[in-house]
């Protein structure tokens, strides 16, 4: 038997419905805070990602699925949003139409890590990318986003850790002082620290292998070397969070996992105690060098990207049930052929006007309809008979009330539309009157 890659998961008919609901949701949220969809291949040439041999963080060296075409192209699979959307964004000059281009997607990522709970080689992820402002207002707004798309969610328990790491200044002397740290510590480090203590120090502040260390906890702190104006991007962050009532911590030893972050970084994360380590719902940062080192003009960005597994995992332990059990408006039943003929027409005139309605295409007995239509949760059931159908006549059965009803067959779509509207105009006065 095939069976799926390892690392991977189906996502079935039933909980494709929690998928959709999450999906529009960050959808109509990114509306709400104007951001536009755009959408990028899978793959993406090797460079994309692996330009800078500097890289030091896992994912980049270590997680990528990399591959040769027929043609032998390097390619990788995206294990992330952000360098496809940026190469996107210069590919297609998207700056020279907009001063500033805020963007969303949401989409399968790859990563070829050992899989455990919460950790996939595909997920999805959904991401923001504002590029074109250095303005701390706009770190602001993206941190807003994202805690707009938890509290849609009903989550609770959620955390806001933020950093800054500085602009370059900072992160050069920051760097020095780091080196010169860890240079004295060399026994005590793993042997992918000894590595980073080469290429990038500042990512040995995320190792989860001697984060328990003494020489680690004493480790200087970035805060301490932070330049006059990086300060003040920090400070404008953190007043701006103060002023729209968004709950965070400052967390000293956030750097995140990819080298080219810069000012404020941040992680949202859940306090579920199922989540274990993997408790990161999302995160993101500031990025003023990205473009730029992808091939582009000098131009500043910041952004965020949620794992979107995680995120419905958290809404499930917190009994947040996104699952909505679907329904039809009508569910039709032919007796004979020429009434089942007649029942795809009229089915097909009503799905045109936009019902949800469907019958039975395999044969089946009268009673395995009804317990179809039970099933589908039907609104209406229409019976057509042989003897109805010569007469342009077709039995209509309300589901709700039991009621049922002999109308004529060309009247089925505004038979059921109206009893529709109806329906929803008394939830409505109900719901006022409730109110
Ligand atoms: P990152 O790009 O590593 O900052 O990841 C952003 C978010 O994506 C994380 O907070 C997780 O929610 C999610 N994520 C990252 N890697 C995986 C994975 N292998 N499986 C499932 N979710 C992931």
């Amino acid at each position: 038997m095939l069976t799926k890659p390892k690392g991977t998961y189906d996502v079935l008919p039933k909980d494709a419905i929690a998928w959709d609901k999450l999906e529009s949701t960050i959808r109509k949220i990114c509306k709400i805070y104007h951001y536009d969809e755009i959408r990028t291949p899978i793959f993406e040439s090797s460079d994309t990602f692996h330009r800078n041999t500097a890289d030091t963080s896992d994912m980049v060296t270590k997680e990528t699925y990399d591959f040769k075409d027929r043609s032998d192209r390097a390619l990788t699979l995206r294990p992330e949003g952000t360098a496809g959307v940026v190469r996107a964004y210069i590919e297609n000059k998207m700056y020279a139409t907009s001063g500033l281009s805020k963007l969303y997607y949401i989409g399968p990522m790859f990563r070829y890590e050992r899989p455990q709970k919460g950790r996939s080689r595909q997920f999805h992820q959904f991401g923001v990318e504002a590029l074109g402002s250095n303005s701390y207002l706009l770190d602001a707004e993206v941190i807003a986003l994202g805690t707009s798309v938890i509290k849609a969610l009903g989550l609770k328990g959620v955390k806001v850790k933020i950093n800054s790491l500085g602009d370059t200044e900072t992160k050069e002397r920051y760097h020095q002082v780091l080196t010169e740290y860890f240079s004295k510590c060399q026994s005590e480090l793993c042997e992918d620290c000894l590595e980073r203590l080469q290429k990038n120090p500042l990512r040995i502040l995320d190792c989860k292998v001697d984060c328990g260390k003494e020489f680690f906890k004493n480790a200087p702190k970035i805060k301490d070397y932070m330049t006059e104006s990086a300060k003040s991007h920090f400070e404008g962050v953190l007043k701006m969070l103060d002023e729209m009532k968004i709950d965070y911590e400052i967390e000293d030893r956030l750097v995140r996992g990819l080298d080219y972050y810069c000012h404020t970084v941040f992680e949202i994360q859940a306090d579920i105690p199922e989540f274990g380590a993997q408790n990161a719902l999302g995160g993101g940062g500031r990025y003023d060098h990205l473009v730029h080192d992808l091939g582009g003009p000098e131009i500043p960005g910041v952004g965020m990207a949620f794992g979107m597994d995680r995120l419905l995992s958290a809404c499930q332990l917190a009994g947040k049930n996104l699952y909505q059990p679907p329904y039809l408006h009508i569910f039709f039943i032919g007796l004979g052929q020429a009434s089942k003929e007649a029942c795809l027409t009229q089915m097909n005139i009503c799905r045109l006007g936009g019902l949800y309605c469907d019958m039975d295409f395999l044969g089946k007995s009268l009673k395995a309809q009804f317990k179809q239509a039970d099933e589908a949760h039907a609104q209406f059931t229409c019976i057509l008979g042989d003897n109805e159908l010569s007469q342009f006549k077709i039995n209509i059965k309300n589901n709700l009330t039991e009621e049922q009803t002999t109308i004529s067959l060309y009247e089925v779509y505004p038979y059921v539309l109206n009893q529709i509207q109806q329906r929803s105009a008394c939830a409505g006065c109900k719901e006022k009157e409730e109110k």
